[in-house]
């Protein structure tokens, strides 16, 4: 059967380029890069040269690249790391809208006895610089404000937030698992103190990450262990991965002119042909200010999970906005933010492309697309008492 992959904000695939620059790391190039022999000593070079890689993407020095497990390991390290080394402070800021990587870790920390501030979206999806604005105290430890969303795509304007925060001496993380890869980031002409990335996210596999640190950063590791990553991050390193990930930062990096323009068309050319071929659909989200690989849509008065399973039988791999919770499909926690309303919220799907899509699979989506919504709303009963309610029954 034909794959059509448009799931690339839940993961992509590794690039072959970076797949051949890791093989040799699981078979001939096997040192322990922290060994005092010639053969770990050119793994800690190889390290190295990667972590330069990643730095060059990030418009980042060298030393301020800390390798981790995944996004998750980075957000919990840049939050939790950053607590530690100010226990006196209480207050945590960040928004209603973050990944569970830290919106799960804003719970805890509630439930820790911390005071939580988790900032409110509007309708699009957009951040309200003044409640920013008055969030932030003396008291505040940390402001994490995730750079752009999983499921909308809305990126927010963290430079304008570091402006406000910083302006309050109040360090800065932002989760930008989402945007690495599909938007320049500079580092060097940043206010953000701290950044997150995950690899396989941009081409490079499942289970590694990066942690930007700022130098100068206040930071505690939050994996105790050896001296690896100077003592940030304790574990022996993830040599293949490490090396693999500084392969898909340099493609990545050539790649973010020409191939996300490319990218951004083909988005706009599928949700143009939705709204042409299709009735009463919404995109949740900020148009403007938005990932140019991702498409959220809402087809009202139908289910997301039965568009979902009826695009999987023709091959067709995306995602919706909804989970399901305890037998319950509750709209996610982005759509209930931006208060979506709920004949929207439970039909609503993500489209997310990436350097690997077509225009033929486009094609293919919208080939298929408005004939399942159709067969879907002649059996809702929602849709039939929309088009009675409209006359139109
Ligand atoms: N943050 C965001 C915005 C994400 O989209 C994801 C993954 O979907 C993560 C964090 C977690 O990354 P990882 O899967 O590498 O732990």
């Amino acid at each position: 059967m034909k794959t059509v992959y448009v799931d690339n904000n839940a993961t992509t695939k590794v690039a072959p380029e970076v797949m051949e620059v890791m093989q040799p790391y699981f078979s001939d190039l096997y040192g322990n890069p922290s060994s005092m022999h010639f053969f770990g000593g050119q793994v800690q070079r190889n390290v190295n040269e990667a972590r330069d890689q990643v730095a060059d993407f990030l418009g980042a020095d060298p030393s301020e690249i800390v390798f981790t497990s995944c996004g998750t390991e980075s957000d919990n390290a840049g939050i939790l790391g950053t607590l530690d080394s100010y226990p006196e402070k209480r207050h945590f800021v960040t928004t209603r809208v973050e990944h569970p990587a830290v919106g799960n870790v804003s719970t805890y920390l509630g439930r820790k006895g911390y005071r939580v501030t988790e900032l409110r979206v509007d309708r699009e999806g957009r951040l309200d610089l003044d409640e920013v604005r008055e969030s932030v105290n003396e008291g505040t430890v940390l402001v994490s404000v995730m750079h752009a969303n999983n499921e909308t795509g809305v990126v927010f304007p963290i430079e304008e937030i570091g402006e406000i925060v910083k302006a309050k001496g109040i360090p800065l993380h932002t989760d930008a698992v989402q945007t690495a890869g599909k938007i320049p980031l500079n580092m060097k002409k940043s206010t953000v103190d701290m950044l997150s990335m995950s690899g396989h996210k941009l081409h490079a596999p499942k289970g590694i990450g990066v942690l930007y640190i700022r130098k100068g950063t206040k930071f505690s590791p939050f994996l105790i262990g050896g001296h690896q990553e100077k003592g940030r991050r304790g574990g022996t390193e993830n040599v293949p991965y490490i090396i693999g990930l500084g392969k898909a930062c340099e493609l990545a990096k050539r790649h973010l002119g020409d191939e996300n323009t490319r990218v951004k068309a083909l988005r706009d050319y599928l949700e143009k042909r939705i709204f042409e071929t299709i009735p009463n659909v919404l995109v949740n989200g900020d148009r403007v200010n938005r990932l140019p690989n991702t498409l959220s849509v809402s087809f009202e008065y139908v289910e997301g999970e039965s568009i979902l399973l009826l695009l999987s039988d023709l091959g067709i791999c995306a995602s919706s906005g909804s989970a399901c919770t305890s037998g319950s499909l509750e709209p996610s926690h982005v759509l209930r933010a931006m208060g979506v309303p709920f004949t929207a919220a439970h039909g609503s799907i993500r489209f997310s492309l990436s350097i690997y899509s077509t225009q033929e699979e486009m094609d293919y989506i919208i080939e298929h697309l408005p004939p399942i919504i159709q067969k879907l709303r002649d059996i809702s009963p929602f849709w039939n008492d929309y088009l009675k309610a409209q006359g139109k029954k």
